[in-house]
């Protein structure tokens, strides 16, 4: 044979690979089947690679035997997540419940895609009783949508008696679990049918690839959920499905030293003369503990506390004084971060108090001790310009 040919020929997949500790990251959009028949007949083999060589399945099914799941369907983000499993079960003219505290733009995703396709959005107060929420979920709803604790604000929901009672009506429920991270409260365990992740946050664990998991344990939604990866052609790649069994791994002595630190800042600030209130449901004696404690095996690092009230000018300070807390969105990386929450709890429709401004923090892996010291430093120029 010619170079030319020797050159395609040549340095191909070995028929025996050496067995290392992780997956291969194997890369094909091919796939070689082994006879003719294989093309079109036979089933059980992968015919193409878009939906997952060794290193994503090797990810799907650790996050299967975490989440106690059937299957899981992977997503190349925690919104694509939450959006590919919405358009796996819902069609035209049926309706959604979706908690008020949800994540943003998963609410942008109800107001816009799902409207124009003729699913309908109604939002409910996550403090509402489950029994009066689905007591009075009109008829055309398939599919309660739940998050908890919430968004910002951290809002607890009994997730659990929420999806007795909805599959008693025939109503789906599903749960982005991103604060649980499928470890701390594992939806499926209690009843939830599809338990929903930003991978992105803990799993990862170092703020820098993005990927989602929706997982489900009825047959009959593992195969919607798969089917609707593979209608809509999503995919995640190789190297990134790799990173993020490599961060699942490492995931609970993570979480472990982030719930810790988290509870010690929670607690310290809890007593400060500035702070109006701290909200952490993990926290003894916040509103919400008694259902964190029944349902959740731990806390992760991210929660918030409201300033007492201050001029925006005055939140911004304490915000651009901290050294230690990167101002970003996401979490559940190594690093502390902080924003502030007030400008996105406008788009909600049941408003609440939380006493002042509302900052929320994720506590990262540094000392918590450097990390109090840097807020008493902010809050210092805080108490200062509200003066
Ligand atoms: C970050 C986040 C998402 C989206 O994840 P991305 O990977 O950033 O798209 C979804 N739900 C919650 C609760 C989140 O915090």
């Amino acid at each position: 044979m010619d170079d030319e040919t020797r050159l395609i020929r040549a340095g191909s997949l070995p028929d025996k690979l050496a067995k290392t500790v992780g997956p291969p990251i194997q890369k094909g959009s091919t796939v070689l089947l082994p006879d003719a028949e294989a093309l079109y007949d036979d089933h059980s083999q992968v015919t193409y690679g878009r939906q997952g060589l060794a290193a994503q399945a090797a990810l799907a099914d650790a996050l299967a035997e975490m989440e106690g799941a059937v299957g899981v369907a992977l997503y190349p983000s925690g919104l694509a997540a939450v959006t590919g499993a919405l358009l796996a079960v819902l069609k035209a003219g049926d309706q959604i419940l979706v908690a008020d505290t949800v994540y943003r733009p998963t609410r942008r995703f109800c107001d816009t895609v799902l409207k124009r396709f003729g699913v309908s959005t109604a939002y409910f107060d996550p403090r509402q009783a489950p029994e009066e929420l689905v007591a009075r979920a009109p008829e055309a709803t398939r599919l309660i949508m739940m998050e908890s604790p919430g968004s910002l604000s951290f809002e607890m929901q009994d997730m659990t008696r929420t999806a007795e009672l909805a599959r008693a009506r025939n109503i789906l429920t599903a749960a982005d679990n991103t604060w649980g991270a499928g470890y701390l409260y594992k939806p499926l365990e209690h009843g939830v049918d599809l338990s929903i992740q930003a991978l992105t946050k803990y799993v990862g664990g170092h703020s820098d690839i993005f990927m989602g998991s929706a997982a489900a344990r009825d047959p009959g939604l593992v195969r919607a959920l798969d089917d609707g990866v593979v209608q809509t052609g999503w995919s995640v790649s190789p190297e990134d499905a790799y990173q993020m069994l490599r961060g699942l791994r490492t995931l609970p002595t993570r979480l472990a030293k982030h719930g810790e630190s988290g509870l010690a800042v929670a607690r310290w600030l809890a007593e400060r003369p500035e702070v109006a209130a701290v909200i952490h449901p993990a926290l003894p004696g916040a509103s919400d503990h008694e259902l964190w404690a029944r349902d959740f095996t731990g806390a992760c690092g991210l929660f918030a506390f409201a300033l007492k009230p201050g001029p925006t000018a005055a939140v911004n300070a304490f915000l651009d004084e901290l050294t230690l807390f990167g101002l970003g969105f996401s979490w559940g990386g190594f690093e502390s971060l902080a924003i502030s929450c007030d400008h996105q709890l406008r788009s909600r429709k049941f408003r609440r108090d939380y006493g002042g401004p509302l900052i929320r923090l994720h506590i990262g892996l540094e000392d918590p001790k450097d990390l109090i010291a840097d807020l008493a430093n902010a809050l210092s120029v805080y108490a200062g310009r509200t003066r």
